[in-house]
């Protein structure tokens, strides 16, 4: 079906680096949890790049007119303030990322040149983030298929957002300057699924390096995605790879239908204007709240009609999304509430008569569709005019943009699609030569390819391919390794895995990764079950330490001693029956102890207990 439908995507993969300093300075790579230490604010300057172009996108930015806070903390420096010159790149991400480089058969380029992309948002204090090429035209097989990797690079990673308050956004410094290493694919990616595979595949070569970060945010994928007679659209910043494949079928979906409203928009000759009306006089009386309140402050309710539009506005184009709601996305970015369209009126405390009334003021016919925005004059004005822009992208089919990916599996507006003036030569950072002899170090030091280790665990630890190639995806597979040197049963390991990955599921993540390193170590001493993992996992994702859980859940002691008392309690059944005692006393046991130990070990601790009182 994807086929049919022409489906291309094309990743570009962020891992984060677990590098000694920062990319450009020597502060740590460590994200901070406690309280800031400083807060500093700067508004946005549109920047130009050497062509003297302004960036389309960062036109769009400017227009929002935002501060940004930065908070920062004694671990970050100057450099992240961008009030003094970087420091020398650190030798050790160039190396990492050669690495990468040279495990996906890519050819390390032979002077490493730091270039300046620019980034409006306020993520980067500079305006601009630094990306350094390292290698070209790699190959990643997966299934017998080539996938053609055309770029390995280095960057550093932006200021994390913390919150938006009204007209400010808010950014954290910690993890700006983190290494990144950004691995692109060629668009040969034909289904969704695919496209998760191959996110998996290039996970497990970055894991390979054993340098990588982990945890939510430490990899973040941006999807390029286009189906035929559709456009390129960006969804940027996907942080959970299992939903990778949701987004790019929800994509298509959204695609698709904006293709066929194209069509149907052709066929009844529709067109956008550029006219924007005044239509406060419709409702002089209204009940409508939104609409009350404003003209009592003294704004205005302005209308666009859109003739030809009836009916498609309110057309669902991802689940609970309609052409409508990209109207309104459009609206906000000027930072208006909403809009209001015809296919959902009437509704909202808007009456009947009210649309009557401005169908009438704005001259339509029955195929024809309006907009409206209630506020102040200027922001209804020009949250209208995004409006029209979007309608006018509508007669085309699919704009190009940039969209965020929504925790639902839905995406939304975020801006245009970068153009190609972003990118000039950083002149602060002299270029770095990658000598033969520096190249061949690292290729004699590579690590093991994921399908050799998926190779080597299977024999190691008699593993099945699938469990294999789960532990491998699950990023878990250094910790496998040393669970394996103090003999855990690798079954217990990926019951484990299946709930770590179930919590990361819901954006839960152990943060410390030592007192998982304690919990599988009280698992295999026995001194937990391992029917306490539904219990523990959760808990140490909430940030408790494993010396304070076990306190409250169910050691092996703990059973043996409930298991004892019952017995005790009921020595009169035991007496009486002997050892048939064991089969009602189970029932007792499981009743006590169900979901906190294994069936099994309890029937075996119950049945020797009994085989000791009988045998007296
Ligand atoms: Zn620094």
């Amino acid at each position: 079906m994807y086929e049919d439908l022409g489906l291309k995507v094309g990743l570009e993969i962020h891992q984060q680096l677990d590098t000694a300093r920062k990319l450009f300075c020597h502060c740590p790579t460590v994200l901070c949890t406690d309280e800031p230490q400083f807060e500093i604010k700067r508004k946005l300057r549109p920047s130009f790049s050497e062509k003297g172009k302004v960036d389309q996108a960062a036109l769009a930015e400017v227009k929002k007119g935002l501060t940004f806070v930065y908070q920062g903390y004694d671990s970050v420096c100057l450099v992240e303030l961008d009030e003094e010159p970087p420091h020398p790149l650190s030798e050790e991400a160039v190396d990492t990322g050669l690495a990468v480089s040279l495990l996906l058969q890519a050819h390390p380029v032979d002077e490493v040149h730091t270039m300046r992309k620019i980034v409006i948002d306020g993520s980067n204090t500079s305006g601009f983030q630094r990306t350094l090429l390292l290698a070209t035209n790699g190959v990643l097989t997966v299934e017998g298929k080539h996938y053609g990797i055309p770029t390995i690079c280095l960057e550093e990673d932006a200021a994390r957002i913390i919150e938006t308050r009204g007209e400010e956004k808010v950014y954290r410094l910690d993890r700006l300057g983190i290494p990144l290493i950004e691995v692109a694919t060629d668009p040969d990616i034909r289904t969704p699924e695919e496209a998760r595979d191959i996110a998996l595949a290039i996970g497990q070569v970055l894991r390979a390096t054993g340098k990588v970060k982990r945890g939510l945010g430490t990899i973040r994928e941006d999807l390029n995605i286009s189906v035929l007679e559709g456009a390129r659209c960006e969804i940027k910043g996907v942080q959970q790879l299992d939903l990778i494949a949701v987004y790019i079928e929800r994509e298509v979906q959204r695609q698709i239908t904006l293709v066929k409203i194209r069509k149907e928009l052709e066929r009844r000759k529709a067109s956008v204007g550029k006219k924007i009306i005044d239509v406060t006089a419709c409702f002089s009386d209204t009940k409508a709240k939104i609409i009350e309140s404003t003209l009592r402050k003294g704004g205005k309710v302005l209308g666009i009609p859109l003739p030809g539009f009836s009916g498609l506005i309110g057309k669902e184009i991802q689940p609970g999304r309609r052409l409508g709601t990209e109207f309104s996305d459009r609206a906000k970015v000027v930072g208006v509430g909403g809009i209001f369209h015809s296919d959902e009126l009437p509704a909202y405390g808007i009456t009947d008569s009210e649309v009557a009334a401005v169908t009438q003021m704005l001259k339509l016919e029955r195929e024809d569709a309006f907009v409206l925005v209630a506020d102040e004059v200027e922001k209804s004005r020009k949250a209208l005019e995004e409006v029209l822009a979007r309608a006018q992208e509508a007669l085309r089919g699919v704009p190009e943009e940039t969209r965020e990916p929504l925790p639902d599996g839905n995406t939304r507006y975020a801006r245009p699609l970068p153009g190609a003036e972003r990118m000039y030569p950083e002149t602060d950072i002299p270029s770095i030569v990658l000598t033969r002899e520096r190249i061949e170090d690292i290729r004699a030091e590579l690590p093991e390819l994921p399908h050799v280790k998926i190779k080597r665990f299977t024999t190691q630890y008699q593993l099945t391919s699938e469990h294999a190639a789960k532990i491998l995806n699950s990023g878990y597979e250094d910790l496998f390794e040393e669970t394996q040197a103090i003999n855990l049963k690798p079954t217990l390991f990926i019951k484990a895995v299946d709930i770590l990955k179930a919590l990361e599921h819901e954006g839960k993540y152990i943060e410390d990764e030592h007192e998982l390193r304690l919990c599988f170590e009280k698992l295999a001493r026995n001194q937990i079950v391992k029917e306490a993992l539904d219990d523990i996992l959760p808990k140490l994702a909430e940030g408790k330490k494993m010396n304070d859980i076990t306190m409250e859940t169910v050691s092996m002691r703990d059973v043996e001693d409930m298991i004892k008392e019952l017995v005790a309690e009921n020595m009169k059944t035991v007496e009486e029956k002997g050892m048939r005692a064991v089969a009602p006393l189970m029932g007792l046991c499981m009743k006590k102890l169900r979901g906190k130990a294994d069936g099994k070990l309890i029937n075996d601790i119950l049945t020797a207990e009994i085989e000791k009182i009988v045998s007296k």
